[in-house]
């Protein structure tokens, strides 16, 4: 089976506890969960059975620890995460608004996560990978910006395959030669997995439609745009596959999308049919929305697969 390979922030996520909470006063927090989204995505797609493995760092202590047991627990290579002694793991600390939105206050590029390097463990990784998904949060600094790029020149010149999410994060954004690298991680990749308005922001083209044949023109080879609760949608130069989403409390609902491109890109490597491939990513992002913290709705495939049988279509 192929083997997939990310490289990026490892983090514990700590969550207001109450929708509308502040972080300007004291209140309850629930946490740590093991985080960051290419950690999501490489758990999950472990946990379905691909071979995965993630390049990134955490610090000597129990943050580090709790991240590196949860996904050698899910099955996946922790081999290239680096542990550095005297820098603490990275965090990410979450509310919810009112109004469904997020607000993140985010600890990446000043923790051990920001010592991100393409190190002997890594290169080995890289050697035995045959495709890498970039996250567009994975891009926090120059020195994270290279390993994601030398990632992708490793593994597409033993003829791999290459995916992007852009998981696009207001709060980190601010990274200069962040937007740069965006556009070049998008020019080299096969599979683009853009959330709602986030394809926007890689085409001059006003609708949906344009923006999608826009892409494809440009080289993709298909494009799986994440609708929240409204499911999703494959697009390739040959038509469309839509896919509704499947009815579920949605309770958290950060890292459906990780768990959703795992999927997709785990049964996408294994030459599933769009449609297949829509139906298992589908069905891991709504369990990933049933439970707080990002990956504590990772299930492995054989309840995935109870899920779908039993579930029901949300349309
Ligand atoms: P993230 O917050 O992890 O960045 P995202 O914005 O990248 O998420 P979403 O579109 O929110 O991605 O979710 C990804 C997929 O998860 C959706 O396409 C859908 O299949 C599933 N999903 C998300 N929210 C729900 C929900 N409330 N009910 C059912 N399925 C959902
Ligand atoms: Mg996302």
């Amino acid at each position: 089976m192929k083997k997939l390979v990310s490289a990026g922030e490892i983090l514990v996520e700590i969550m207001a506890e109450r929708i509308g909470q502040s972080f300007l006063e004291p209140g309850p927090l629930l946490g740590p969960y093991p985080s960051g989204a290419p950690a999501i995505f490489i758990g999950q797609a472990a946990a379905l059975g691909q071979p995965a493995g993630l390049i990134g760092a955490v610090g000597d202590d129990d943050f580090g620890r709790l991240n590196i047991e949860r996904l050698r627990a899910l099955g996946a290579d922790v081999s290239a995460i680096a542990v550095h002694e005297g820098h603490a793991t990275g965090t990410a600390f979450v509310t919810y608004r009112a109004d469904a939105s997020r607000h993140f206050v985010f600890n990446i590029r000043n923790s051990a996560s920001g010592l991100i390097e393409t190190d002997a463990a890594a290169t080995k990784l890289l050697a035995g990978g045959d495709h890498v998904h970039v996250m567009g949060s994975s891009l926090f600094s120059d020195r994270a910006i290279a390993v994601a790029l030398s990632a992708i020149e490793a593994v597409k010149a033993k003829g791999g395959t290459v995916s992007f999410d852009p998981n696009i994060r207001r709060e980190i954004m601010q990274a200069p030669g962040m937007r740069a690298a965006l556009d070049r991680v998008l020019s080299q990749a096969d599979i683009f997995l853009p959330s709602g308005e986030e394809l926007f922001l890689f085409s001059s083209a006003k609708d949906e439609k344009g923006a999608v044949e826009e892409l494809l023109a440009r080289g993709l080879s298909c494009i799986v745009l994440k609708k929240g609760a409204a499911g999703a949608a494959y697009h390739d130069r040959h038509g469309a596959v839509a896919s509704s989403a499947f009815a579920v409390d949605e309770v958290d609902p950060t890292g459906a999308g990780d768990c959703f491109g795992a999927a997709f890109v785990s049964f996408w490597l294994r030459g599933a049919a769009p449609a297949e491939a829509l139906r298992i990513a589908n069905a891991c992002g709504a369990l990933a929305v049933t439970r707080k913290g990002p990956m504590e709705g990772i299930f492995p495939l054989a309840a995935v697969e109870a899920f779908i049988a039993t579930g029901k279509n949300a349309q």
